[in-house]
């Protein structure tokens, strides 16, 4: 029960605040490695991590430090200088991506629009298709975040509701997921892409829409298609990056490579918004200057962060983390094996537990787990999401299992 510090602090974001949010009803106040703290000083362990911003921990020792320093230095030029931190940034990024080239903005959404802009210029400009006429192919189910343009193309009536009208330029394929299979999926892609067709944009796991992991082999398949064809591969990795899956990226697992990537969230090291897309010379030299930019898109204060969280992903063996403690945490949550779960899914410390419709409804379910300190949320009224922070220890996730087990069994 919330007391009544944290009931009056609700009610002030309620009074005053759009309501484009329904939190669960905890106040916080303080964040440390994996756990976070309410106003009145109730510990939980944080099983959301911001949407799988928070893979470094909450307030990370020396990323405050740095974040610190740096603030006190210089934190805001905008990009009409150079400035210090921003060239090992971009040296870094390409270096461990592989990609030639960076473009950062702040949010997730800015960077999918950025990569949108990249995709049609290289289709007008390099492809060749007529003026006005490129068309990018999405997924159904699809999450890429929230300007008008994105949710024109989203599956999720409750996101487009009331906002349009939305612009042209895309249409849906397929996801591979539940019914569609490997070959149907492709096969949908496939029947999309025609001689306007510039770019094929998708999430290789799909996070908002319940942790949807596809068949192994369909993004395999899908370099395939794209390269047949001349049409980018540009992934949408903003959640399922930098480690989240417990590789550096969701497509090292199929040992493939897009021709452009965003990354977002866990790029500011749990500090900062920071986001990019990332691609080859070939697609990036269309960006000219004046046809794109961002006031604070590749900050000083942003850039020294991310410059060494992309480090300590490495140095704090965050990568590793994820995968060995994701194989156990879903290995212990399947072993559950109780009637109101439907199905366990995910790579990587990114799982998704789908719980039987008619027993049990999600966000109660959250409830309970909140009531024994973990911070969980749930995704489309019947998944609820598991994503602690990369640095979390074998013993807290031991700890959060039996709470769950014990929640689950208790129903
Ligand atoms: C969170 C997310 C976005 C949007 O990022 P914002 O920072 O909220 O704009 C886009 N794509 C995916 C896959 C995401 O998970």
């Amino acid at each position: 029960m919330p007391s009544s510090l944290q009931d009056q602090l609700i009610k002030k974001e309620e009074l005053f605040g759009a309501q484009n949010y329904a939190p669960l009803a905890v106040v916080l106040e303080k964040g440390e490695g994996a756990y976070l703290w309410d106003v009145d000083g109730n510990k939980y362990l944080d099983m959301v991590s911001a949407y799988s911003a928070v893979s470094h921990g909450h307030s990370h020792p020396e990323l405050v430090k740095i974040i610190q320093k740096q603030a006190s230095k210089l934190a805001i030029t905008s990009r009409a200088f150079y400035t210090e931190p921003f060239g090992d940034f971009l040296e870094k990024l390409t270096n461990v991506s592989g990609f030639e080239n960076v473009l950062t903005m702040n949010t997730g959404a800015e960077a999918v629009e950025t990569a949108i802009k990249a995709a049609r210029r290289w289709g007008y400009k390099t492809k060749g298709i007529k003026e006005d006429a490129a068309e990018i192919i999405v997924a159904d189910g699809n999450f890429h975040g929230r300007t008008t343009t994105i949710v024109g193309f989203s599956s999720e009536e409750s996101y487009k509701d009331g906002f349009g009208p939305f612009g042209k330029g895309f249409v849906e394929a397929k996801y591979c997921w539940s019914e569609c299979d490997l070959e149907t999926s492709i096969k949908s892609f496939e029947s999309k892409i025609n001689k306007n067709t510039c770019a094929v944009l998708v999430e290789p796991i799909q996070g908002e829409a319940g942790i949807r992991v596809p068949e192994e082999g369909w993004l395999k398949k899908l370099r395939e298609l794209c390269s047949k064809n001349n049409v980018l591969l540009i992934l949408d990795e903003i959640q399922s990056g930098l480690g989240r899956t417990g590789k550096l990226f969701a497509y090292d697992h199929e040992n493939i490579k897009p021709d452009g990537l965003i990354l977002g969230k866990a790029l500011g090291g749990a500090m900062l918004p920071i986001s990019a897309f990332l691609s080859s010379k070939e697609v990036m030299d269309h960006f000219n200057a004046g046809s794109h930019g961002s006031t604070f898109g590749g900050n000083p204060l942003a850039t020294k962060v991310a410059c060494r969280a992309i480090e300590l992903l490495y140095e704090d063996d965050l990568i590793e983390n994820s995968a060995k403690l994701g194989e156990y945490f879903k290995s212990k949550l399947k072993a559950i094996d109780n009637k109101i779960i439907k199905d366990v899914r995910g790579k990587g410390l990114w799982i998704g537990v789908e719980l039987e419709k008619s027993k049990v409804n999600a966000k109660n379910l959250c409830l309970m787990l909140l009531n024994e300190g973990l911070l969980c949320k749930e995704t489309h009224k019947t998944v609820i999401r598991f994503a602690p922070p990369l640095m979390i220890t074998k013993n807290e996730l031991d700890w959060a299992i039996q709470k769950i087990t014990k929640v689950i069994r208790s129903i």
